[in-house]
Parts: structure tokens; sequence; C-alpha cells
């Protein structure tokens, strides 16, 4: 089925993979091109440290691999000690960037309006930038999840996001890593949320065609469930995408 917009998966590998597991890409990659052509487009962040390695498997990514990061500098260069810009992603092979993933606020206290700013410096260089929003458990169960999440969209994402520069993952704290998900009716609520509030502020027309991504604990089996809820554009993946197997699982059920 030919869904609009075209759905994305995303692999996130946070800090785990080394060259060893080079070779999870390319079987990625491998199955990707057999499959070709895919009615779902598939990106894959692995830690910067293997990306411009993960770049060079050219014929693995002949199937259409999209590679990104995981974060970036909102500066395209200077002096920021251990830090990556926009534009060395760029130059290491990444074609997008997650930007404010909740694991970047809690631990590094990144505020929205830094989030912002990342996202401009990835477009500047050129890339998608993934932007990432969610609600703690204590405020789902307070009532104010929605209120919550558009508040941060609304901060996060910069005047002139567009499909081709932004994609918007919802990913609420408490599914990240747990195995918990929220119910199809929280996720339909919470995406058609956010298509209203893109539109809101960027036009219908642009707000449809952007991609919102849903993020927490998608696995194989509940894949099809929960990338078949109304206005879910595809999955941002974390555990489930460091196994060509697994993540292969999830693309599949676009199929
Ligand atoms: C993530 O970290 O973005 C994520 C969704 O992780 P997981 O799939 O492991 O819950």
């Amino acid at each position: 089925m030919k869904r609009e917009p075209r759905p994305l998966v995303a692999g996130n590998w946070k800090m785990n993979g080394t060259m060893s597991d080079m070779a999870q890409i390319k079987a990625l990659g491998d199955r990707m091109a057999a499959a070709a052509p895919l009615a779902v487009d598939v990106a894959l962040c692995p830690p910067a440290t293997i990306l411009g390695a993960s770049a060079g498997i050219g014929e693995a990514l002949s199937g259409g691999l999209m590679l990104g990061a995981q974060n970036c500098h909102s500066e395209d260069s200077g002096a920021h000690t251990g830090d990556l810009s926009a534009p060395m992603l760029l130059d290491a092979g990444a074609q997008l960037v997650i930007v404010g993933h909740s694991e970047r606020r809690a631990d590094h206290g990144e505020t929205d309006g830094q989030v912002a700013a990342k996202a401009r410096a990835a477009w500047r260089a050129g890339l998608i930038a993934v932007i990432c929003v969610g609600e703690t458990l204590g405020e789902r169960q307070a009532g104010q999840a929605v209120e919550l999440v558009t508040g941060q969209l609304d901060a996060s994402v910069p005047d002139g996001a567009d499909a081709d520069n932004t994609v918007i993952a919802y990913e609420p704290i408490w599914a990240i890593g747990t195995g918990k998900t929220p119910t199809v009716g929280d996720i339909a609520q919470m995406h058609s949320a956010i298509r209203a509030r893109l539109e809101d502020r960027f036009g219908a027309a642009a707000a449809a065609s952007m991609r919102i991504l849903y993020g927490g604990s998608v696995k194989p089996d509940n894949a099809k469930v929960l990338l078949n809820v109304a206005n879910v554009d595809g999955a941002l993946v974390g555990g489930a995408s460091l196994k060509a197997k697994d993540f292969w699982g999830i693309i599949e059920s676009y199929t």
C-alpha cells in the first residue's frame, strides 16, 4: 500500500556499536537491496565513530539505506572540544541527524531552544533534522502529555521547517527501552495533536507532508499495530535496530 507521506523507519544505535558491528549494517543494506523497491525510507544512526566506515560500505548502501548521526553542535565549527558539527557529520556521510533525543535532554540538559538551534545547524549543512519530543510518565499520568509535547514542539521546531528538512519523532520517555508502549488511542491522539500544531504553524499542505514518527519500544512483533495508527509515518527505533534481523522485522511490517 502506498502511503503519504512516505514512511521512514530510522534506527538509533545510541552509544552502541564498533567496527565489529559493520556486518549488521552490511546485512541490512543487503536485505534492502534484495527487497527493492521498498515502500518505506530506511535510515540508521550509528555512533559517529563508525559513521564514516558505514558510509564506506557503498555496495551495501546501494539499497538506499540513509545514514544519520545522533546529535550535532549548534555551531558549524570552533572551540568546542569533543563536539561534532553538522558539516562534519555531512562530511562523514550523514544525511540526517537526530536532535533533542530525550537522553540528550536528560543527560546534557538540552533545552528546547538549544534543540531548535541544532535543527537550524542541521539545515544549514543540508541535513534533515529528526526533532524528538515526548513526555515523562508523570506528565502523562497528570493528564499533561499533549500540552507538554505540543509546547516542546513549538519551541524545538524552528521557523522554516518543512517536509524536506524536518522529521518529528514523538517518543514518550517512559516507553523508551522499557518494553512499554502507549495505547493505540493515546498514540493516535498525540500524533493528531502534533499534526494539528504543525498545521497551525506551517499550513495544511506542509503539515500533511511532514513525517511524524513514533518511537518507544517498537519491535518486530508490535510494529504492524503501532505503525498503522493514523498520523504515524514511521518509527524511530532504539534497541531493535541493533541487529539487522530485528530491524528488518520492523521495516517489513510495511510490506
Ligand atoms: C529511542 O531511543 O529513540 C528508542 C525509541 O529506543 P527503544 O526503541 O529501545 O525504546
